[in-house]
């Protein structure tokens, strides 16, 4: 069976496929590939007001223009001050050409004078699975903590130099990528679409 994973960015690739199953509790292999493996197909426009819609556009249109069933995923950032802003404009929060470093300062600057106690944040990341025959199942992780007072760390990426993550004293950059997927939200998104794919029948 072979299943496309509907990203170009290969370093996302393969953090997903290594969560992911080489083989069905049957027996049969699993091929994974990328965008850039089969073209570089054009995704759609993130229109959806929620992560569901958006990993949904994405991973439906992909497996109905390449009759490939398809994974797909959205993440977001929810401060809970920000009545749960940016979510689903994480990626496009100080506008939409900013990097990682535009959109860390805006969040602190949005939070500048707040104790940590009113700096609780999500994130929560939907993992879909659509297939060309038209089915769409979703999977969700999230990954409580808070917004930190400036950057730490140096791994990662995007707004993990600000995200302590609950219960530790760590930013998701002052930790190892093996420890970061072992709790991430997309961790868990993954990991929950993994046990699936174990049993799915062609
Ligand atoms: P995407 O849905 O994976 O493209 O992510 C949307 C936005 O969330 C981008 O701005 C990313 O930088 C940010 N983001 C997604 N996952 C993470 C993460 O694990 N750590 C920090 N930022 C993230």
């Amino acid at each position: 069976m072979k299943i496309l994973i509907a990203t170009g960015n290969e370093h996302k690739f393969k953090e997903i496929t290594d969560i992911l199953p080489r083989q069905t509790q049957t027996g049969e292999d699993i091929e994974y590939v990328s965008l850039a493996n089969i073209g570089g197909l054009k995704l759609p426009p993130e229109t959806g007001l929620t992560l569901a819609e958006n990993a949904e556009i994405k991973a439906v249109y992909a497996a109905k223009e390449t009759g490939l069933p398809t994974v797909s995923d959205d993440t977001g950032l929810e401060v809970e001050f920000l009545n749960g802003r940016p979510g689903v404009r994480t990626a496009r929060y100080a506008g939409e050409h900013a990097d990682a470093d535009d959109n860390n300062r805006k969040l602190l600057s949005e939070l500048e004078g707040l104790f940590l106690g009113k700096r609780a944040a999500r994130f929560r990341t939907v993992a879909c699975l659509a297939t060309p025959q038209g089915k769409v199942i979703n999977f969700e992780g999230e990954l409580d903590g808070f917004i930190g007072f400036g950057y730490r760390g140096t791994n990662g990426f995007g707004y993990d130099p600000l995200f302590i993550v609950a219960g530790t004293r760590k930013t998701l950059a002052e930790m190892t990528e093996k420890e970061k997927n072992a709790i991430s939200h997309r961790g868990k998104a993954f990991k929950q679409l993994a046990q699936y794919l174990q049993i799915l029948q062609k």
